[in-house]
């Protein structure tokens, strides 16, 4: 017990959250953060900043707070404009249309993905997550005991989910499969064909697909993105998002779950009522960001995310282009989305490197630079690298990346010996 002068105190943390928060992507981050010389080269990428925001979207918030539409409590399943506008957006894609009613306000679009799990977690569930993907599910999934499976992709196939693996995982007590599109760590978005197998299959599994959509507003292919909302006459949609990268402000905190019903089912399996009993008691995002999502939603230029689209791209190409000198990486595809490379990584071409948490870990000490190991997204010899930087930061990430690599491959083992506490 612990003891402080002559009182004995009767409370200790919980360690409840501890595995689920090991599984987390701050932890991996913060770790490696911490493993970099503050008095070093410029420690990359650079933290905690974002790329601008729209004026738009600015503006819209300064008017909530100066009209003061956005101090009071907002509903628990959010502020009925703010419901609407997503609605609305959502629609322009969309034949079976959503109401204002099937929309719900989250704490970004992390506590979507929180909302879902919990509304899905039972004694014997299990649900399909994707290998490698973005963590938050996962982490929840730890958290809430709720039995994952997780599905693959074919690299070889622009990382297309391997649908038969989906088939062959899936039993009598799955309920969901997730999927990630435009897709976090991969770099891919789906075809329309794709998705719609993907809804048949989860139409003969009798279970629902869930997709996060956070990132559809980064997209730099040339196909158009199709929202799986598109697939609701098939088989319940759930789609998640959040303003956080589209609109470069995930410090804003707004996001959004939609229900794409086929024919009531989520009524009749409760699925809508657990919904709406979760929301009342979680927190829910700021009124004042609620206030401004009609305005941001409707009125941000199309040039903003031209712009920020272009720059992506320009940033992918340039990067790709930079793994040519690096042969020790492999990217098997240029991504179309998102902001990031994501590469594997063999073990065997480099002396002294034991997989990608000790890469990411010597990289971080000796070059001040953080990749997120794959292990982070649940796949082993992956790395994750940020391109979404300025031309020249950017180029010193590369740089120093390189070196790295040539330092500890293999057939770069001369040089090994000129750096300070590698050997
Ligand atoms: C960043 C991210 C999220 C979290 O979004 P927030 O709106 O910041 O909560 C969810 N899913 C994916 C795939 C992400 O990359």
């Amino acid at each position: 017990m612990a003891s402080h002068g002559c009182v004995d105190w009767q409370f200790s943390g919980s360690d409840a959250a501890e595995e689920a928060a090991a599984a987390s992507l701050g932890t991996y981050s913060s770790e490696l953060f911490a493993l970099c010389d503050p008095n070093g080269k410029p420690i990359l990428p650079p933290r905690s900043e974002s790329p601008e925001t729209s004026h738009t979207a600015e503006k819209a918030v300064v008017k909530a707070v100066i009209c003061g539409t956005g101090n009071a409590y907002a509903p628990s399943i959010g502020l009925p404009v703010a419901r609407r506008a997503v609605a609305e957006y959502l629609n322009r894609d969309l034949d079976n249309k959503l109401t204002g009613d099937d929309v719900f306000m989250t704490v970004g679009c992390k506590q979507a993905i929180e909302l879902v799990v919990d509304i899905l977690a039972k004694p014997n569930a299990n649900i399909l997550l994707p290998k490698p993907g973005f963590p938050a599910d996962y982490v929840r999934s730890i958290f809430k005991n709720l039995e994952v499976r997780r599905y693959e992709f074919i690299p070889e196939n622009d990382f297309e989910i391997d649908l038969d693996s989906v088939r062959e995982m899936a039993d009598e007590n799955t309920f969901a499969i997730f999927i990630i599109n435009p897709h976090n760590p991969n770099g891919n978005y789906y075809t329309e064909a794709h998705l719609d197998q993907l809804a048949r299959l989860a139409r003969e599994l009798g279970i629902m697909v869930v997709s996060d959509e956070v990132y559809r507003w980064t997209v730099f292919g040339s196909n158009p993105f199709v929202p799986m909302g598109k697939f609701s006459s098939i088989v319940p949609v759930i789609t998640l998002g959040s303003i956080s990268k589209g609109w470069s402000v995930p410090g804003w905190r707004t996001g959004w779950l939609a229900l794409h019903d086929l024919d009531g089912v989520f009524r009749s399996t409760k699925v809508l009522k657990a919904a709406k009993e979760f929301l009342e008691i979680n927190s829910k995002p700021p009124t004042v960001i609620q206030a401004a999502i009609p305005t941001i939603l409707e009125k941000t230029p199309k040039e903003f995310f031209d712009r920020r689209q272009s720059f992506l791209k320009h940033q992918v190409d340039f990067a790709y282009s930079k793994l040519n000198e690096i042969p020790t990486l492999t990217c098997y595809m240029k991504p179309e989305a998102c902001t990031f490379l994501w590469t594997e990584l063999d073990p065997l071409e480099f002396l002294n490197i034991e997989d990608d948490q000790d890469f990411c870990n010597k990289l971080a000490k000796e070059e001040n630079l953080v990749l997120l190991p794959g292990i982070a997204f649940g796949q082993k010899n992956w790395l994750r690298h940020s391109i979404d930087m300025e031309t020249p930061i950017l180029e010193d990430a590369f740089e120093r990346l390189k070196s790295f690599c040539e330092r500890h491959a293999i057939i770069g083992e001369a040089s090994l010996k000129n750096v300070n506490g590698v050997n």
